[in-house]
């Protein structure tokens, strides 16, 4: 992160804006379209009034009574919605975002990637598998409001295949690999000792060139799991593995689908205990795209969370050539049509669907990877609103319950949008405010 950046970012924690609150310690929003992220039509004309770090109440603007004294903010045609939640991310995997460090897990270099991703308007992250212990002593401080940045929720350290996934170097792979059940069990138990949210394995190949975990192993997994009340989620990409997993008792399939177009017994099986899918679109175009170059790479919002030494190497021709020579090319980009094709037939069947990026790999880039990852989802058929419901309600409670959507009682976690993103998805990034448990934070700035 440059200079620059961290600068930016250390205004934006600093406590309060003296302004923002007055002595009765209420704010009111006046005046903005809302969209709550439960799917209700959104309120035109709204107040938001907020109380400490909760809202307080929210309506239409005659609806709601302004407590006398509050401080007024007038915010007549901008957008309110809640921020952003993603089921499936990564910390310390990389500093520049480009490429692995060694040194990447490191309670500096994580700090500043959960405040990165706050000034782009993501409130709440989940981390798949990727955390070593450091992590329980960070939510500790987290816990104790030390931590003025998008909040984790964590599955600690995951589990794989010896030889198999998750592979490549880096501090990413330190995960455990059991090879007998018990040695499983032993493992999840060890995992459950530190109170993590869920409990990850992965489940695949790398297109039939790794072994890939065994049925019985991933069986002891989640029954342990299950045994510690743990949820258990997967890394997915056949669709026979994860009706496998599905019979297995798993909780989540957090990638896509993306050998063959789900069918019937898929669905029936996920609507069943309400399993969560979780699409990760952006993922499988960062494993094609950066041949083509991205199209994103000249927006302004994306360009404005990276260093101009990563942006240069991404624009180079000998990175797209690179990238171009990546022999599972077609491979990959096939796997995204058939991501978004089974996004829209799990979406419309009913199948319970949340949000998430992978961002925080190498290449798969915190913060703007959430916006990116909402345009995918709108391409796949989706509507604006069914995306957005996605990406806070949806993705929200599948972690916990009071934040999410901008309902009384709710924490006050939301942005002003400078446009409305039911007319056009790509305002999500037209962020001119960000608040966080009823205080303002500094966005990321385009230049
Ligand atoms: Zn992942």
């Amino acid at each position: 992160m440059n200079r620059l950046l961290k600068m930016l970012l250390a205004l934006a924690i600093l406590p309060v804006l003296a302004s923002a609150h007055n002595s009765s310690g209420t704010v009111a929003l006046v005046g903005a379209l809302v969209i709550d992220g439960t799917g209700s039509a959104p309120i035109e004309n709204a107040t938001l009034l907020i109380t400490g770090d909760k809202i307080q109440a929210i309506g239409a603007r005659h609806s709601i009574r302004v407590t006398p004294g509050a401080q007024r903010i007038d915010v007549t045609g901008r957008t309110i919605m809640p921020l952003l939640v993603d089921d499936h991310t990564h910390l310390g995997q990389t500093i520049n975002g480009l490429e692995p460090a060694p040194n990447a897990y490191s309670e500096e270099n994580i700090r500043a990637q959960i405040e990165h991703l706050l000034a782009y308007g993501v409130g709440t992250i989940a981390v798949m598998g990727t955390d070593h212990d450091l992590i329980y002593t960070m939510r500790q401080e987290q816990m104790a409001g030390k931590l003025p940045s998008a909040h984790f929720y964590t599955a600690g350290r995951g589990f794989g295949v010896k030889g198999g996934a998750p592979g490549g170097a880096g501090a990413a792979w330190d995960v455990n690999r059991p090879e007998t059940p018990e040695e499983a069990r032993a493992e999840v138990r060890e995992v459950a000792a530190h109170h993590p949210s869920f409990v990850k394995i992965w489940v695949d190949d790398s297109y039939g060139r790794a072994p890939k975990m065994k049925p019985e192993i991933y069986q002891a997994i989640i029954d342990e799991a299950h045994r510690h009340q743990l949820r258990a989620l997967a890394h997915v990409y056949y669709l026979a593995d994860a009706k496998s997993l599905l019979a297995a008792g798993i909780d989540g399939l957090m990638h896509s689908i993306r050998d063959q177009p789900v069918d019937a017994d898929l669905i029936t099986a996920m609507k069943a205990r309400n399993v969560l899918y979780v699409p990760t679109l952006v993922r499988d175009e960062s494993t094609f795209i950066y041949a083509e170059g991205p199209p994103w790479l000249s927006d302004p919002f994306f360009r404005a969370g990276l260093l101009p030494a990563v942006l240069d190497k991404l624009e180079s021709p000998a990175f797209q050539q690179h990238a171009a020579s990546d022999p599972d090319l077609a491979k990959n980009s096939a796997s995204l049509q058939m991501a978004e094709i089974n996004l829209e037939t799990l979406f419309n069947a009913g199948v319970r669907v949340g949000f998430g990026t992978d961002a925080g790999m190498p290449g798969r880039f915190l913060g703007y990877f959430e916006h990116r990852e909402l345009q995918l989802m709108v391409q796949s058929g989706l509507t604006p609103m069914q995306a957005i419901v996605c990406a806070t309600h949806t993705a929200a409670g599948f972690l916990g319950r009071d934040f999410g959507t901008l309902q009384s009682g709710q924490r006050a976690d939301f942005m002003v949008l400078d446009a409305n993103p039911l007319d056009d998805i790509r305002n999500t990034e037209k962020i001119s405010a960000i608040w966080q448990g009823g205080k303002p934070v500094k966005p990321i700035a385009p230049m």
